[in-house]
């Protein structure tokens, strides 16, 4: 198929939901990837946060092809050794006990919220509801799009299921209000990914943790596009002084292979009984080893330290922009490799420049740019990625 079969064969049998850009993707290798036709392109968006070693990197593509020569699925009625190095290496990096492993982002989030209605229940207590805040993403199933506290992923799908509260994000006070006897778990990104690179003030994060502890309610920390070494520790929790109750993780996990986890305390976990959760694909050994094979190379490969050091690199790097053109660009913020630069006009425009200079970015929240690239990049790619910026930026200033 040529370029233009493959888009409309595409626009005509899928499902209209996605807003894509006339770009068809062939292949990639480190931070780049390359079009039907050829043409190179720097990537900064990763696949949304997932590619953790960019593209077609030669230990994740070498795990995946040894594993699925011996055994791609074998179903959780059964042991595997992949399985067991990998709950053993994500209870270690998380300081938490016990693992379940699922397929995507939202059923992280989903089982997540199944275990603390089960735990409250096993306290015999009324506690049900799910506190979240406003211009949070925690996906796309009922329950999750539930606590996803946005009208657009809400709107004709009522009813929505009950048991659900929202609370403006940063707001202690609020929060506090918001708990009750009722109250079973706060939902919270560390940092609000789709929202906008929303930043936690201060001790925000070990106030609700406090109250958490106070309340006796659970802390539920969505670490899915934040967790796995973006923001330049394994989770964001880490920089914040907190432990969470429970902990999910999904989109960096595999390094682009469908996986999900909720990581959580013995005494929480065992709440959970033979029967109370389960999952066909979940944890199948393709997904482990590849899992696996990320969680080594982020280690070997000295990812966390790089992604520190390149992304101090690359938010300096921002901010002069900020400073270049003051009139468009009215905030950076983030950490790691998770940044955003907040603008005074839609992003959308610039985005597209960006492409068509060869550069994937991605827009959030309507108007904030989102950087969210491969943790192997190198100053010299911020400095590629920042030159065309730079140019796409310059003309919106000359015809302002
Ligand atoms: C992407 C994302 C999700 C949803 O993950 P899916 O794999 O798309 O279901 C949930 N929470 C956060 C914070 C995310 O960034």
């Amino acid at each position: 198929m040529n370029k233009q079969q493959v888009i409309e064969t595409v626009d005509q049998y899928y499902m209209p939901v996605f807003a894509r850009y006339n770009i068809v993707l062939s292949h990639g290798e480190g931070p780049y990837v390359y079009d039907h036709e050829g043409k190179k392109y720097l990537d900064f968006l990763a696949g949304i946060a997932v590619n953790l070693l960019g593209h077609a990197h030669p230990k994740l593509v070498s795990a995946i092809a040894q594993q699925a020569g011996k055994m791609i699925h074998s179903s959780n009625l059964y042991y595997t050794e992949v399985q067991a190095t990998l709950v053993k290496q994500l209870a270690a990096v998380s300081g938490l006990d016990k693992v379940f492993i699922a397929n995507s982002g939202a059923e992280a989030n989903e089982g997540a919220i199944k275990l603390a209605r089960k735990y409250a229940k096993t306290l015999n207590s009324d506690r049900v509801e799910i506190i979240s805040a406003q211009h949070c993403f925690h996906g796309r199933t009922l329950a999750t799009l539930t606590a996803t506290a946005q009208p657009k992923y809400q709107e004709g799908l009522e009813p929505l299921p009950g048991g659900f509260k929202y609370v403006d994000y940063n707001d202690i006070g609020a929060l506090k209000a918001a708990v009750s006897e009722k109250t079973c778990a706060i939902l919270l990104e560390p940092i609000q990914g789709e929202g906008g690179i929303n930043m936690p003030d201060g001790d925000y994060l070990k106030q609700v943790r406090q109250l958490c502890d106070e309340a006796g309610v659970l802390l539920i920390l969505d670490e899915i596009q934040t967790g796995m070494g973006r923001t330049g520790t394994m989770f964001a929790y880490q920089q914040y002084g907190i432990v969470p109750d429970i902990v999910t993780i999904a989109k960096g996990l595999g390094g682009g292979v469908p996986i999900g986890a909720f990581i959580a305390s013995e005494k929480i976990a065992s709440a959970f009984h033979s029967g109370d959760h389960g999952s066909t694909f979940g944890g199948n050994p393709l997904v482990c080893a590849a899992a696996n094979a990320v969680l080594t190379e982020i280690e070997q490969a000295g990812l966390l330290a790089n992604t520190q050091q390149t992304g101090a690199y690359f938010l300096d790097a921002l901010l002069q922009l900020k400073k270049k053109y003051p009139d468009i660009i009215t905030d950076v913020r983030g950490k790691g490799l998770m940044l955003g630069a907040e603008l005074t006009i839609p992003g959308r425009d610039i985005v597209n420049s960006c492409q068509e200079a060869g550069v994937i970015i991605n827009c959030t929240a309507g108007n904030v740019l989102r950087f969210v690239p491969p943790l192997i990049i190198q100053p010299v790619h911020v400095d590629e990625m920042v030159a065309v910026l730079d140019k796409v930026l310059a003309k919106i200033k000359e015809s302002a």
